[in-house]
């Protein structure tokens, strides 16, 4: 279920002021101590509950040259293809410009949600300003000041309105998603799985139109396999290649159980790739990493070790992900591939019993239970799996809101040490008894 907010306009209007108010990109600058910049033109962000993906599309334009008008006019055209709504932004202090008529000529044609976004507007007396944005007849028109953040609240509770209802699909096979920066060799696994058959690969009714599914059913595997690689289409304008590429690797995220995110031994892991993987944890999918073309590398006893340690430093804090080395040209491991994701994708629907939950659970709280606070003492007194798609889990105690980060962490640490968790992120609440 895959729900997709794109920011359009053009450039100065606010677009990536307003991308960092939705996302937790301007926290993620704080918490990035990984050593890796990531890029922000997309990150996930959360409404009433609500999670979705926002994409600033103006991140994707050079900003000073010819191609930079039709390379915006065609990224409106990718966004209304890709999406699932539209913010169109404009500045209320410089009225309507030709470039933002061209534009809303564009998504008068969209049959998806296209929300004129009115920016700038920081205090009342710009109220009336913006009405002059009805001309574009497109509907109503939402005032907001991406700064202050005013305004922004009414915007996002008629967005998740557009939003397909989340369901839980009942008795359909593993979806997994093969993605990774090109060249990595998505083609080639993909192609080295299903052989020459290639051809007999449907669309499957009822998913998002024109994404590739194939359905995998050989060697006591069954499951489908969301290609990202056979996708590439033409466009016109270089920048846009990328901003193509990376809404199509969104969406086929969203839709996916577990996301096998390919590297290139030589290239080794880039922010890209990071960013991608967050998108997935962020997402509750599981994620297996394969490292392809290790064919390519020399070898010593230490190798993978190294190669192991480099990625999980750059994935921290989420670094119980199952990690696997194989040359596609070489056929190695190729199917090791599909058994790690099987095995990440039972352990994302795993269930355990309440009271063997508790059994391994308890003693290990009573051996290191939650430091006191202000002199006060938590008591956790049991712990139940929630009902969910990703595993989830309740500690009921007696003061939840003195349990800090760190005792979280330990305790995910023990979940994982105690049940194979490997490769999904995990969900801990504590709740008042
Ligand atoms: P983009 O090119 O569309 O991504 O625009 P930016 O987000 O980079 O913003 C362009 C300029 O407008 C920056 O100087 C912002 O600080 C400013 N800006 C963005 N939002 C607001 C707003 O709500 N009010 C005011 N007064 N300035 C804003
Ligand atoms: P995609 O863009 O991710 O779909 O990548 P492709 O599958 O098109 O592969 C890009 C290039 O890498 C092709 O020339 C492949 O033959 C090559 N390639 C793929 N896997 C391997 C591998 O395991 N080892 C080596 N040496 N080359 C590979």
């Amino acid at each position: 279920m895959s729900n997709i907010v794109a920011i359009v306009g053009r450039p100065n209007v606010g677009k990536s002021t307003l991308y960092n108010r939705l996302t937790e990109s301007r926290k993620a600058i704080v918490d990035d101590f990984s050593g890796v910049t990531r890029d922000r033109h997309y990150g996930v962000a959360e409404w009433v509950g609500r999670n979705f993906t926002v994409i600033d599309t103006g991140g994707y334009v050079a900003n000073s040259d010819d191609v930079f008008e039709a390379a915006i006019r065609e990224q409106v055209i990718i966004a209304i293809e890709e999406a699932t709504v539209i913010l169109f932004v404009v500045d209320v202090t410089t009225g309507i410009t030709d470039l933002d008529d061209e534009i809303a000529t564009l998504l008068r044609r969209s049959k998806k949600p296209v929300f004129v976004v009115v920016n700038k507007v920081d205090h009342g007396l710009l109220q009336s300003d913006a009405s002059i944005f009805y001309s574009f007849g497109l509907g109503e028109i939402y005032n907001i000041s991406s700064m202050t953040g005013s305004g922004t609240g009414e915007l996002l509770d008629e967005v998740v309105k557009t939003f397909d209802e989340d369901v839980v699909e009942e008795n359909t096979l593993p979806k997994y998603a093969i993605v990774g920066r090109p060249n990595v060799g998505k083609s080639s696994i993909i192609n080295s799985l299903i052989g020459k058959d290639r051809n007999i690969v449907t669309p499957v009714a009822g998913t998002t139109r024109d994404s590739i599914h194939i359905h995998y059913n050989q060697y006591g595997h069954e499951f489908m396999l969301i290609d990202t690689a056979g996708l590439r289409k033409k466009t016109k304008v270089k920048e846009n290649i990328e901003f193509y590429s990376v809404m199509r690797t969104i969406k086929a995220l969203e839709e996916a159980d577990v996301v096998i995110l390919m590297l290139d031994a030589v290239e080794g892991i880039e922010s890209q790739d990071v960013n991608i993987f967050h998108l997935a944890e962020k997402n509750k999918k599981g994620v297996v990493i394969v490292v392809n073309k290790w064919d390519l590398i020399e070898k010593n006893t230490k190798t993978v070790k190294v190669f192991e340690e480099t990625i999980r430093q750059k994935l921290a804090p989420f670094t119980d992900v199952p990690i696997v080395f194989t040359s596609v040209t070489e056929k190695q491991r190729v199917l090791k591939v599909l058994e790690t994701a099987n095995h990440v994708y039972s352990n994302r629907a795993k269930k355990i019993p309440t009271s063997k939950l508790n059994d391994v659970m308890l003693p290990i709280i009573e051996n290191n239970p939650p430091p006191a606070l202000k002199g006060k003492f938590v008591k956790i007194k049991y712990i139940t799996q929630i009902k969910g798609t990703s595993p989830m889990f309740a500690f009921f105690c007696n003061l939840p809101q003195y349990i800090k980060e760190g005792y979280m962490r330990f305790l995910e640490n023990k979940l994982r040490e105690n049940f194979d968790f490997t490769g999904v992120p995990i969900q801990i609440f504590f709740r008042q008894k």
